[in-house]
């Protein structure tokens, strides 16, 4: 079924607290992170619980969950005291994506006014 949980994922591994992680916010549906290589001052990552392969697959199996990660992930830069931010997700292994479950970085904490596109 889609969503499930996948053995090989590293992102399932900390969803279910089998890996250990830097955990800034835990909801029901959500769980946010700290990048263990972080980019920028504050680097969070935030995933859902259930397992897509990244966030456009998430947003067409599950639309409304979808929205909720840009609302969880504006809770995340509210809560680390950021008023300008930057969400990135990196989709397909061309494009920098490493860890093929749904998330958002969350960077902020310096000077975000250098563009990436
Ligand atoms: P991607 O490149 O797939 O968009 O992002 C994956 C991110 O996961 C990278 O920024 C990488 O530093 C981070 N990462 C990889 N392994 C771990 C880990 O074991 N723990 C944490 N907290 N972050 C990780
Ligand atoms: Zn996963």
């Amino acid at each position: 079924m889609a969503g499930e949980p996948q053995p090989d994922c590293l992102f399932c591994k900390i969803a279910a607290g089998e890996i250990p992680a830097t955990v800034v916010r835990k909801t029901e549906r959500f769980l946010a992170f700290r990048d263990i290589a972080p980019k920028a001052p504050v680097h969070v990552l935030v995933i859902p619980h259930v397992h897509y392969p990244n966030a456009a697959a998430l947003a067409a199996a599950e639309p409304a969950l979808a929205g909720e990660l840009l609302a969880e992930a504006g809770a995340v830069a509210r809560d680390e005291g950021l008023d300008d931010y930057r969400l990135i997700f990196n989709t397909g292994a061309g494009a920098g994506q490493t860890i093929f479950h749904a998330h958002v970085h969350v960077l902020g904490g310096k000077s975000m006014t250098e563009r990436m596109v």
